[in-house]
């Protein structure tokens, strides 16, 4: 059951003084179109579509605002990379995007979603390089991990790892997922409940018997 199954769109903010007033904490999801970004919202959420509200014509240049908990959101910010008039990218870029990272309050992360067959494009440097200095973390999720063998995953995982050492003493980190197979899900709830302040359910597994109960595996077999 993922961790924020209970997310649900909240708005598109479209200017900076529409920004929600009453956010606590957001965490804020960036990357080149296609990248998966949608589809890994939509696996963190537990919904099918929700993400895919961003795609929806007249709201792909916006912030989009999925509400987890009361003042606590996921930010699905516009894909980039495909051809735009420069003049276009400006206008975005410095009216709505560019402040919105350096200066939104609330925001406490930014996660990268990168193709993991192609990690690191220029516009995603850019980004990064831009968004270091805030001395935010940033968490990057390898998206669509099962298009690579385990031993490709494992060599790409290492190359972003290594690259990411060389950052400085900021928080980051790199993880690989998949919305296909579901997998690096829980990796990413941890990242992201912390960085939320949003409780992680406590695993039965790791919780003691209740006093009195015989546990499964102390159960006694009778002979015979
Ligand atoms: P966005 O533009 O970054 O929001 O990307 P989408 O989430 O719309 O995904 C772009 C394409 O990649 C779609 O065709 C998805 O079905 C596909 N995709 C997304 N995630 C995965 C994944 O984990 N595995 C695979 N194999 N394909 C994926």
């Amino acid at each position: 059951m993922p961790l924020f199954q209970n997310a649900s769109f909240l708005t598109t903010v479209a200017q900076l003084r529409d920004l929600p007033g009453d956010a606590l904490c957001e965490v804020a999801f960036a990357g080149r179109s296609n990248a998966g970004k949608s589809s890994a919202i939509n696996t963190l959420a537990g919904r099918v579509r929700l993400a895919y509200v961003s795609k929806t014509p007249g709201r792909t240049q916006h912030l989009n605002y999925f509400t987890l908990a009361p003042g606590k959101y996921f930010v699905d910010l516009p894909g980039y990379g495909f051809a735009k008039a420069p003049e276009e990218i400006r206008r975005q870029w410095e009216g709505l995007i560019g402040p919105y990272l350096s200066q939104r309050t609330p925001l406490v992360g930014l996660v990268v979603i990168m193709d993991c067959r192609r990690p690191f494009t220029e516009l995603d440097r850019n980004l990064i390089a831009w968004f270091r200095p805030n001395g935010r973390p940033i968490h990057i999720l390898l998206s669509k991990a099962d298009k690579l063998s385990r031993q490709e995953q494992t060599k790409v995982l290492r190359t972003v790892q290594a690259e990411i050492a060389t950052w400085g003493d900021g928080a980051y980190s790199v993880q690989l997922f998949s919305s296909l197979k579901k997998t690096g899900v829980e990796e990413a709830e941890g990242v992201l409940a912390r960085w939320l302040d949003i409780p992680l359910p406590v695993k039965a597994a790791l919780l003691p018997a209740a006093p009195g109960k015989i546990s499964a595996n102390t159960k006694k077999t009778p002979p015979g």
